[in-house]
């Protein structure tokens, strides 16, 4: 499946010829940053920007009706300086290594800003889970936990919930682990798992909580003059799954103004604000958000143009296009998602003045409470969900002044050369986050 630019129906690429390698995007953002962090040891650019590891398994399926299927799935660790690897797994129909490897890069740098002691992984299994049974699902993530079992856990690499998979992915992927290794306490191998086994209170809200945390706390820093809190704002929200529907609840309880939200199959919207109760009452009953009594449907194009002070793509990636960026009309972008802009288009959006909160940094706090998680299995311990919800917003909190301050010195300090207008909060985000890597890497040394 190519992945389609939602302006234009079109396959990605296509009418601007744009970069859309999803790793070359990665790692031309870490160029980006590099020119900025002169402490940059000659050749560890290099060992920065590639994976440390990749692995492609294929798998092959006992189908419901009898039928043989075989399956592809890659796991791939980018960085392991900081910690071990961690990062989620996604089953979903575009997955291919350039994704993984760059999500995976990715997973490296939100760990390093928001400060948890992980490197960054990612897997994804290729795979339509729309069309599959529960019983399909679980055969292929048990199969798929076996193939990359000798690399997975505690201390090694931990999976997540990503895209399409969820808290019963999690308890499969942890059972077939603990089969197979078995005699010790390997709850840690694994986050996002159910409460009851083992999985942290707050975890399911994580992301969407996080992604409030970070937008509050940038407005509240003065990011944008006459935008300093979220009373009053009109927000609109691309994607309702574990990210988007509770970010939608978070920013409304915040005092925001919901004025467009949407699923895979299209939006809804309404000026006056929407009534969230009824439109997840619609998409219960009929599956989706469309059609909700007393709104307006849109397409995910027209969803993403809509006249809005924050828009926060919380879907696929690739959304945001050298296509369809000139007609945006928010004043924030919140990347609830991952890698939803691409690189000509955050140039267009930087240059039209439009703020973009990064994913590393926007949506950081579901691998935070992972790490909360891992943090309570390693010593058998169960907090409160007040005491999770605290600590998170203490450490978005802390990330979002790490890269707004370096946001600030990295402007005033610009060379002459350099277009202080023009340094974004994704690259200051990455040059604390790589700046952070690079000591740590220099500290343990070079082996051998
Ligand atoms: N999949 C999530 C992300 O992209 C969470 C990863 C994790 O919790 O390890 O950040």
């Amino acid at each position: 499946m190519v992945d389609q630019n939602p302006a234009s129906g079109k396959p990605l690429g296509v009418e601007n010829h744009e970069e859309l390698s999803h790793i070359a995007v990665t790692q031309q953002q870490f160029a980006q940053a590099t020119r900025f962090i002169a402490s940059m040891k000659a050749g560890l650019i290099d060992f920065l920007n590639v994976p440390k590891r990749s692995l492609t398994v294929c798998f092959p399926i006992e189908m419901d009706d009898g039928s043989v299927r075989t399956y592809h799935g890659h796991r791939v660790v980018h960085n392991r300086v900081l910690g071990p690897g961690k990062g989620g797994i996604r089953f979903h129909p575009a997955v291919t290594l350039d994704e993984v490897q760059s999500l995976a890069a990715l997973m490296t740098w939100k760990c390093a800003l928001v400060g948890v002691p992980f490197g960054g992984a990612k897997g994804g299994v290729v795979c339509n889970p729309k069309e599959l049974s529960e019983s399909e699902l679980r055969r292929i993530t048990r199969r798929f936990t076996s193939e990359i079992s000798p690399f997975i856990g505690p201390y090694i690499d931990i999976p997540a919930p990503d895209l399409y998979t969820n808290a019963q992915t999690m308890a499969w992927i942890y059972d077939t682990y603990d089969i197979l290794h078995a005699g010790r306490n390997n709850r840690a191998v694994v986050t996002g798992k159910p409460p009851d086994l083992g999985g942290s209170a707050g975890r399911a809200q994580a992301t969407g909580l996080g992604v409030l945390f970070a937008t509050e706390h940038m407005l509240g820093n003065g990011i944008v003059a006459d935008l300093l809190s979220l009373a009053g704002a009109r927000v609109v929200i691309q994607g309702f799954g574990d990210v988007g529907a509770v970010a939608a609840s978070a920013f409304t309880g915040a005092g925001a103004k919901i004025i467009g939200i949407s699923d895979s199959q299209g939006g809804i919207v309404n000026p006056e604000g929407l009534d969230l109760d009824a439109a997840r009452a619609h998409k219960k009953q009929t599956g989706t958000l469309v059609g909700t009594p007393g709104t307006i449907n849109v397409s995910n194009a027209e969803l993403l143009e809509i006249d809005c002070d924050i828009l926060v793509p919380a879907a696929t990636s690739f959304q945001i296009t050298a296509d369809n960026a000139e007609r945006i009309k928010t004043r924030v972008v919140v990347e609830g998602g991952n890698a939803p802009i691409t690189l000509q288009a955050d140039a267009i959006l930087n240059q039209r003045g439009v703020v973009v909160i990064p994913d590393i940094l926007a949506n950081a706090g579901g691998v935070t409470v992972s790490y909360f998680e891992w943090v309570q299995n390693n010593q058998n311990e169960s907090w409160e969900l007040d005491e999770v919800i605290q600590k998170l917003r203490r450490m978005m909190h802390r990330a979002v002044d790490d890269t707004y301050q370096r946001w600030q010195s990295l402007r005033a300090q610009a060379a002459p050369s350099e277009d202080p207008a023009q340094i974004s909060l994704r690259t200051a985000a990455l040059v604390v986050a790589i700046e952070r890597v690079v000591k740590v890497t220099l500290e343990r040394g070079i082996w051998p």
